[in-house]
Parts: structure tokens; C-alpha cells; sequence
């Protein structure tokens, strides 16, 4: 037992020594990798719950990196945080789906907006909204066809730049969500502080809802949404019979691998085109 106690604990160790020098790897390489163009993006449709169309596009960040493949935005998006880098690499991340917007746009397809995750050090900065403004202007993208989603920490961290940031994005036209609803210590308080276009329920609750407590959540989440008159996405909806369940709660658009995986941009597009070849 001794033995196998040893060799357990070496085990243990050898994966945080590999976590660690990942984290180092990452840490060093992130610093070149917008300048090496190694960063794109992966585009997963949020959908209507009641007619199936696809009524956005979420923009998620990809790093191919030349050694260690593909990372995850949940291993680099932190360190670019604490950095700062994710400032620079927001800024790409905005202008890139905005431009991939602006070419569906071009070839036709007028139902549906990109959405794009904005983190707190972003809004933090006093001209955000002016960068998001000349972006659009830049483009030539109307600011309907663009959704911020944005975390709850945004909003309990709220400051009077990312209120007056948020409010000068609202006045453009620009829609702003809150992402991972319900996850953080949340006070209600920022909801009546704040006006936004929509709640996005966290994964967690949408993949355990069988668990009674969690079609509770997911009940409350929906009521208090459509009293504030907002609308209400479930995200990581991967079963039918979760959005079975989705739907009864009343939410008004489900996102999720059930419908599809984020993919490159002409493979997310097919899922449009379907629509119209019935
Ligand atoms: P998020 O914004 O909550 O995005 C949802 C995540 O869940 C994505 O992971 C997505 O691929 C994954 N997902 C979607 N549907 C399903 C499903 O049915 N089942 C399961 N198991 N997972 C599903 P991803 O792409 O790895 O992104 C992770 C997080 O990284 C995002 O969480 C977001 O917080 C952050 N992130 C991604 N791109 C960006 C970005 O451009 N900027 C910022 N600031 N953060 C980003
Ligand atoms: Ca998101
Ligand atoms: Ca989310
Ligand atoms: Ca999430």
C-alpha cells in the first residue's frame, strides 16, 4: 500500500510539474502571439428556442499555439487578464467578429447579430466605448448587429467608467448581456442600477436541471428576466431533454452542442443556410 501510495503521489506530481511548465509556456509565448497572428476565432450559434432560427453568433477566442496545438481561452484568458494583454487582444477579438459580421452581412444574412465577450479590464478603461464606436464606424456595421456579454463581476466591480462605458454602448445601440448568470456572489442590487438587453444562464444549471434545485434556479432566473422584460438564453444546452425542460421554464434562446459546437466561420454560417433551403 506504501508502494502504491509512492507511486501515486509521483504521478501527481509529474502533472503538476507539466501544468506548471504549460503555465510558464503560456505566460512567455502570449506575449507575441496577437503580433504572430496565432489567435482566431470559433463562432457558436445561439438560436431561438421556439422557431429554431439562429438569432446570433458568439465569438470565442482560439490560440494555436506552434508547440503545444490549441489552448483554451480557460487557461490563457486569466494570465492575458492579469497581464493586461487581454486589453490589446479584446480590441482584435471585437474588430475580427465585427469584420466577419460585416461579410455575412454582405452576403446576405440580416437575422442575427455576433455576440462578443468583453472582460471587466476592457470596460474598465475609460475609452472602451469609443473604441467599440470606431470599430463599427471603421466597418460600416450597424451597432444591432453587435452584443457584448459581459460577466456579473463587471457589475457587483461596477465603477462609474464601466456604468458610464455600458451606458454610452447602449445609447449607440450596441446590446449588452450578462454572461454566467447567477454564478457570481450576486446582489440584485446591479440589476437596478443597470439596465441590460438579456440574462444568459451559466451551464452549470442547464446541465444538472433534471436536479430539482437547478430547474428552480432556472425558473427564477427566467421569471425575473421577463418581469425586467429581458430576454433569457440557457448556454450549454446539450441533451433534448434539457431543452425540453428549457423551454417549459419559458427561456427565449438556448445555445449549446445540441445544436452546435463552435465552429470556423463558413461551417458556423451552414446552419443559417439550412434555414433557408427547406
Ligand atoms: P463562456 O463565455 O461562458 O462560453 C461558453 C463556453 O462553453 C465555451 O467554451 C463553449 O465552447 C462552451 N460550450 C458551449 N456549448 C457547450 C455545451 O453544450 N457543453 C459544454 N460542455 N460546453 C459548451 P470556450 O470556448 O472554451 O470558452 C471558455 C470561456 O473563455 C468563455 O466562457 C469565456 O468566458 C472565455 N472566452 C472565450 N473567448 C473569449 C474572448 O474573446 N474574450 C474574453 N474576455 N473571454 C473569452
Ligand atoms: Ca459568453
Ligand atoms: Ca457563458
Ligand atoms: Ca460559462
Amino acid at each position: 500500500a506504501k508502494r502504491d501510495g509512492k507511486n501515486s503521489f509521483q504521478y501527481f506530481d509529474s502533472i503538476t510539474k507539466k501544468e506548471v511548465e504549460i503555465a510558464s509556456t503560456i505566460r512567455r509565448d502570449l506575449r507575441f502571439a496577437l503580433e504572430k497572428g496565432q489567435f482566431f476565432l470559433h463562432y457558436q450559434p445561439i438560436v431561438d428556442a421556439r422557431t429554431g432560427k439562429v438569432v446570433s453568433m458568439e465569438a470565442l477566442l482560439r490560440w494555436q499555439h506552434p508547440k503545444k496545438g490549441l489552448i483554451s481561452p480557460i487557461h490563457f484568458i486569466p494570465i492575458a487578464e492579469e497581464t493586461r494583454q487581454i486589453i490589446s487582444i479584446g480590441e482584435w477579438v471585437l474588430r475580427t467578429a465585427c469584420k466577419q459580421m460585416k461579410e455575412w452581412r454582405n452576403m446576405g444574412y440580416y437575422g442575427f447579430s455576433v455576440s462578443v465577450n468583453v472582460s471587466v479590464h476592457q470596460l474598465q478603461q475609460p475609452d472602451f466605448a469609443k473604441v467599440v464606436f470606431d470599430i463599427l464606424n471603421e466597418i460600416e456595421l450597424e451597432p444591432r448587429f453587435l452584443e457584448l456579454e459581459i460577466t456579473e463581476t463587471v457589475l457587483i466591480e461596477a465603477m462609474d467608467t464601466v456604468v458610464r462605458n455600458l451606458y454610452r454602448l447602449k445609447e449607440m445601440g450596441v446590446k449588452i448581456i450578462i454572461d454566467d448568470f447567477g454564478t457570481e456572489n450576486s446582489s440584485f442590487k446591479y440589476l437596478q442600477k443597470f439596465t441590460v438587453d438579456g440574462l444568459k444562464i451559466d451551464r452549470s444549471f442547464v446541465s444538472e436541471i433534471k436536479v430539482e434545485v437547478n430547474k428552480a434556479i432556472v425558473d427564477a432566473i427566467t421569471f425575473l428576466g421577463h418581469r425586467m422584460k429581458l430576454g433569457v438564453t440557457a448556454e450549454g444546452v446539450e441533451t433534448k431533454e434539457q431543452l425540453d425542460c428549457l423551454v417549459e421554464s419559458g427561456c427565449d434562446k438556448v445555445q449549446g452542442y445540441y445544436f452546435s459546437k463552435p465552429l470556423p466561420p463558413d461551417e458556423a454560417i451552414r446552419m443559417v443556410q439550412k434555414e433557408s433551403n427547406y
